[in-house]
């Protein structure tokens, strides 16, 4: 017998025949003697239709309003989801963030969960014939203030592993619309493959340049509980066409630990992201101070900056400087920095989203040298410009033209022997 947590997406839920066909994945864990919590997102759609009211009413909104209206999503699935269970004559009990709790910290729109209690999830294992607990994803309670919040979009996939550490489950199902991570975004690249595994680490950097198939912070809660997370699809049959669910392992990608993988290639897969805006200040002194005049205000407004560029001066005197924020930030990036003129001291301030950051992957960058020197001849040779790299010990990326993002992601994708044969 195995302890199991269950997650299944937007679409995976997105009407009532696939929460049934949902129930019946359940059924085939729970016929195998297993214990089962389920995380369930909202349906297909429905975060998005909140979201939009929320700015509707009121565009600057009040972030603990804006969590008691999203959260709501994940409360429909949970009770329909239980609903179905029942039907199929399994014991099934919905729960909400604040009914369990699962407390989380008093940042609005983006909590991180500080603690679950799954104790009475874990009595009624026992005492109630193994029922099954179907919990809300996204969503929490603040502990000081009792209010609901939530934990960002994607965030259905950290309440799952953070759920799966609390109950010490042995492994953290996340169940979505394609069977496993890939090489690259299979939707944009036909020839993309499916990773048997995947290092804790490399998912990281996947998820957070751009590969949205697990939120960034679940992969980092994972990594640092040592969750094992199977990413698997909901629209294989429930009956797994007639394979023993232990071998389960072989449907999705095992997310885990590096020494656990043998074989490994340089480069691991290819993630793009096209929710960056490039913001340059033209003209700026070059001198020592600049710079931190420029990142000060932007820190203090919680503006995050991603990649930094900064021209060398012809004269010595004058320069100019580029960043990115999210894109959802530029607005505001923009405001701050035109008040912060003075003090700067800028001829021209400019703001763009027409940009694409690309980024390729692999722990084997670690003793491979020459890895970047590959990838920039490579897009030179298609005539993509690079307006700005940064790099990690597992990672290169490049800023470029959105326009190119397909082009590029595809060349890279070829260049480090990623495509399907
Ligand atoms: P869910 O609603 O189940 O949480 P998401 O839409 O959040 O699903 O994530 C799944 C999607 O992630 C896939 O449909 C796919 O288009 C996208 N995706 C991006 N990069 C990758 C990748 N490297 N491997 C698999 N899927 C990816
Ligand atoms: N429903 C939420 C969203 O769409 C959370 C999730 O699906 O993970 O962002
Ligand atoms: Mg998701």
């Amino acid at each position: 017998m195995a302890r199991l947590v269950m997650k299944f997406g937007g679409t995976s839920v997105a009407d009532i025949d696939r929460i049934r066909n949902v129930a019946r994945h359940v059924k085939r864990e729970i016929d195998a003697g297993h214990e089962v919590a389920v995380v369930v997102s909202a349906m297909s759609g429905v975060t998005n239709q909140l979201v939009a009211w929320c700015r509707d009413a009121a565009p600057l909104h009040d972030a603990r309003e804006y969590d008691a209206v999203v959260a709501t999503g994940e409360q429909v699935t949970a009770g329909l989801l239980s609903l179905a269970l029942q039907s199929e004559g399994i014991p099934a009990r919905s729960w909400q963030g604040w009914q369990l709790p699962i407390e989380t910290s008093n940042v609005h729109s983006s909590a991180r969960i500080l603690d679950i209690n799954g104790a009475e999830i874990v009595k009624r294992f026992k005492e109630r014939n193994r029922e099954v607990a179907v919990v809300t994803g996204f969503q929490g309670v603040v502990k000081e203030t009792n209010r609901v919040s939530t934990l960002g979009r994607g965030g259905s996939d950290t309440s799952a592993v953070a759920l799966a550490a609390a109950l010490t489950a042995d492994r953290c199902d996340i169940y979505t619309d394609v069977d496993g991570v890939y090489t690259t975004d299979p939707r944009l690249v036909p020839k993309a493959h499916r990773l048997d595994r995947i290092s804790y680490e490399e998912m990281l950097e996947m998820a957070s340049q751009g590969a949205k198939v697990l939120q960034t912070r679940s992969v980092e809660l994972a990594m640092q509980r040592g969750v094992r997370v199977l990413v698997r699809s909901s629209f294989d049959p429930p009956d797994l066409g007639g394979r023993p669910t232990d071998q389960a392992e072989q449907l999705g990608t095992l997310v885990c630990h590096e020494d656990e993988i043998v074989e490994q290639n340089v480069v691991s897969g290819i993630a793009y992201a096209r929710d960056e805006a490039k913001v340059t200040l033209l003209k700026i002194a070059d001198k020592p101070g600049v710079a931190a005049q420029v990142f000060g205000p932007l820190a203090e407004a919680n503006i995050n900056v991603d990649m930094i560029v900064q021209n060398v001066s012809e004269d010595g005197r004058y320069t100019d400087l580029t960043f990115t924020v999210q894109s959802a930030d530029l607005d505001r990036a923009l405001e701050v920095l035109r008040k912060a003129k003075d003090s700067i001291g800028y001829l021209d301030l400019r703001g763009s989203t027409d940009i694409a950051k690309v980024s390729a992957i692999g722990v084997g960058m670690r003793s491979h040298a020459g890895v970047a020197a590959q990838m920039f001849s490579a897009l030179a040779e298609k005539g993509i410009n690079i307006e700005a790299i940064s790099t990690s010990e597992i990672k290169i990326s490049v800023l470029i033209d959105a326009a190119y993002a397909e082009l590029a992601v595809r060349t890279l994708h070829s260049l480090f022997g990623l495509d399907s044969r």
